[in-house]
């Protein structure tokens, strides 16, 4: 999986202090520089008066400014399972590549069976790897190899059968339907910084999948570079709070 930023809102912690100031100025932020709007926060210069404000903000639970910034992100190569639990978060702005328009009829077999195109869990190959549901621990060496057969021969026999479906002349919006749910798909996504933060609780949390996981800790490193004093703050004080809404 590869995660990019592509657009985000320019210098975005003005645009979160200048929002939430607004709320407590009796004069017009549009008609005054940024230093007048943060004149009366406490710090030394305006990027510590940014990092006062931000961590005021985030420690009493002052969301709403977070919501004007926004990032939009590519995803390469996230399997179907994947997207269908990113999709569920319904304040995200999302475009799927289609299976209708995109058929993968080119595709080798042989380079299916090596791990291209269906996203391989790691429990397939890793003997040590224990999931959240599962009932067994740790498994030998031989059983983690039978699971790792099957698995190949199931996913390579399932797009050698849609490819053949495809040559049937079978439109490639249902021959898709023998496709594993593992098959892969890129997503642009967009969400403000508050829903940011949303997806991260719930996303990056050790009861999510470990490929979500794994996207949601990539997208957040990309918004430390692009937003810092905010997601710095999120990654030493806020991940993990406990008062998330995940089932
Ligand atoms: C570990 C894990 C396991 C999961 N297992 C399942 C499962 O087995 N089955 C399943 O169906 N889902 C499952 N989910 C998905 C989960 O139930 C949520 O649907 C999903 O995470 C979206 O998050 P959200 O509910 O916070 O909504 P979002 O769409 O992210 O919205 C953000 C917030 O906006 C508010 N909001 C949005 N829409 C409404 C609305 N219509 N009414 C009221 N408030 C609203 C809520 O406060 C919500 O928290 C799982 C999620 C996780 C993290």
């Amino acid at each position: 999986m590869d995660v990019r930023l592509l657009e985000a809102t320019d210098d975005p912690e003005r645009v979160i202090c200048t929002a939430a100031r607004n709320d407590y100025s009796p004069t017009f932020v549009g008609d005054q520089t940024f230093e007048e709007t943060m004149a009366e926060i406490e710090g030394d210069d305006i990027e510590d008066k940014k990092q006062t404000l931000i961590g005021h903000l985030l420690d009493h639970g002052h969301f709403g400014p977070f919501e004007h910034p926004h990032a939009t992100f590519a995803v390469e190569g996230m399997s179907r399972s994947c997207m269908a639990q990113l999709t569920r978060h319904r304040h995200v702005s999302f475009d799927v590549q289609s299976m209708r328009y995109v058929a993968f009829d080119d595709v080798d077999p042989e380079e299916v069976r090596e791990g291209a195109m269906v996203v391989t869990p790691p429990s397939a190959s890793d003997p040590n790897w224990v999931g959240r549901n599962q009932s067994t621990g740790s498994v030998d060496e031989e059983t983690v190899a039978e699971r790792e057969r099957i698995f190949r021969e199931s996913v390579t026999r399932s797009v050698e059968e849609y490819q053949r479906l495809l040559d049937l002349g079978m439109p490639p919006e249902d021959a898709r339907f023998v496709l594993p749910i593992g098959t892969e798909v890129n997503v642009v996504m967009t969400m403000n910084a508050r829903m940011l933060m949303h997806v991260a609780d719930m996303r990056a949390a050790a009861d999510s999948q470990w490929e979500i996981r794994d996207m949601t800790e990539r997208v957040l490193d990309l918004a430390e570079e692009w937003c810092p004093i905010t997601f710095q703050h999120y990654e030493e004080h806020m991940k993990n709070r406990k008062n998330r809404l995940a089932p």
